[in-house]
């Protein structure tokens, strides 16, 4: 099985446990050890439960399991390269959405601010101006230019003032809205982090050649 919580495979290692029976059926415990990141799987499941003449109950087929630990697996964890701040809203708010996607977009919407602000260096304001003004900067490349734009009108930041201006603020979201906001995070995490990181490696790596070779390193 996939790993729910950091989605590397491994063999199915579960350990059931009856919880004992109510009219709905048998209830068990099952618990999940994955090798790799070294949490516990846990879901809660029911099997259907017969009687036999003697009066004996006989377990029938297994319903649907619910995942407990962790609440949800949709999206994979942010890579590495990205810092704890902005991953950590990141995480929350892939966390919450099947429970709350409104307070996932606030999450999202709040990741974004930061991302912004701090790394694309836009004068703090209301959101709708932040992605203004880091659209105007010419310097995003145009596909995330596009989305992050779209997060303004997917948002309807214009019939929601308060969603651009306090972007913590828990307000309406429309569908998809809170799905897409992460989406465009993971677009932004890969060119502000991970493309950077795998150049500066490749530069490197050029440069430990180049020193090898006797020649000055490129610039
Ligand atoms: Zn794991």
């Amino acid at each position: 099985m996939k790993c729910p919580h950091c989605l590397t495979e491994f063999h199915d290692n579960r350990i059931e446990t009856s919880l004992g029976r109510d009219r709905d059926g048998e209830w068990v415990l099952l618990k999940q050890d994955c090798p790799a990141c070294k949490r516990m799987v846990l879901a809660i499941g029911a099997y259907d439960v017969g009687q036999a003449q003697n009066g004996s109950f006989y377990r029938q087929g297994q319903k649907q399991a619910y995942l407990v630990r962790p609440r949800v697996a949709n999206r994979p964890p942010p890579p590495p390269e990205v810092p704890a701040t902005f991953a950590e809203d990141f995480r929350e708010a892939c966390l919450v959405i099947g429970d709350s996607p409104k307070a996932s977009a606030a999450l999202s919407r709040r990741c974004l601010q930061h991302l912004l602000r701090e790394i694309a260096k836009v004068k703090p304001g209301n959101l709708a101006n932040e992605i203004q003004e880091a659209i105007d900067s010419g310097k995003l490349p145009s596909h995330i230019a596009e989305s992050i734009d779209a997060i303004r009108n997917i948002g309807n930041f214009a019939a929601h003032p308060m969603k651009s201006t306090s972007s913590g603020e828990v307000l309406p979201v429309g569908a998809g809205e809170a799905e897409w906001n992460l989406d465009v995070l993971e677009g932004l995490f890969d060119f502000y982090f991970v493309q950077p990181a795998v150049l500066k490696k490749k530069r490197d790596a050029l440069n430990a050649k180049l020193q090898q070779a006797g020649k000055p390193p490129m610039k």
